[in-house]
């Protein structure tokens, strides 16, 4: 399942957009040749906007704070150490974790469409899949990173990471000031969706986690 964002400027006279018209098209072809069942799709749809979110990844990121043995299975193999957790299936299957440190920063895009790892953060948000951020997070990623309300200092390197149908990455925030003796459930409400994609940091401890949480197809 590799979902190619088309963006072409197609007119329709009805209330479809493009993309849905086509998913429309397409599903309803499925089905009359009898080759995947509404209701399995349903099913799937409901379990990654309902179960499958990014509570999930800020559990993985808890853990790595807390557990250097579980950080270092992290580093070496993130689909395993992940996968640990519980947290395994579509589009995150293989899985690289990248460690923010006080040098360097992580960002993640996908340039050609909107490859995410889902059983991690659930589904990509829509900016994730829109053409500005996919192309603009590789040429001007500072830039990218200021309209999401992160400066980082010049003396800090923003690395990029363009996810692929093979490998989604994870980013694991540095873990914030004054959060020593938290347990991993109060860390994991630190890390938002947005930190672990690279757009933010973690939360302070005073102040809630950054980015939104909201899940949108
Ligand atoms: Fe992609």
């Amino acid at each position: 399942m590799h979902d190619h964002d088309h963006s072409h400027d197609h007119h329709h006279d009805n209330h479809y957009s493009d993309m849905q018209a086509r998913v429309k098209a397409l599903e309803t072809l499925l089905t009359e040749k009898g080759l995947i069942d509404p209701a399995a799709i349903d099913a799937i749809v409901e379990t990654y906007e309902t179960k499958v979110g990014p509570r999930n990844g800020a559990r993985v990121v808890a853990k790595a704070w807390s557990d250097p043995d579980f950080a270092e299975w992290l580093k070496r193999d993130a689909t395993a150490a992940i996968a640990s957790l519980g947290f395994t299936g579509r589009q995150g299957e293989h899985m690289r974790a990248v460690f923010n440190t006080p040098d360097t920063h992580n960002l993640v895009v996908c340039t050609l469409c909107s490859c995410y790892p889902w059983s991690v953060l659930g589904l990509p948000p829509v900016w994730y899949k829109a053409p500005a951020y996919r192309s603009r997070a590789v040429i001007d990623p500072r830039g990218v990173l200021a309209e999401f309300g992160l400066t980082l200092p010049e003396s800090k390197k923003v690395r990029v990471w363009d996810s692929t149908a093979e490998l989604r990455y994870l980013v694991i925030p540095e873990r914030p000031e004054g959060s020593e003796g938290m347990d991993e459930e109060a860390l994991a409400d630190l890390v938002s969706r947005d930190a672990m994609i690279g757009t933010a940091i973690a939360g302070s401890p005073k102040i809630p986690a950054a980015g939104s949480q909201e899940v949108s197809a």
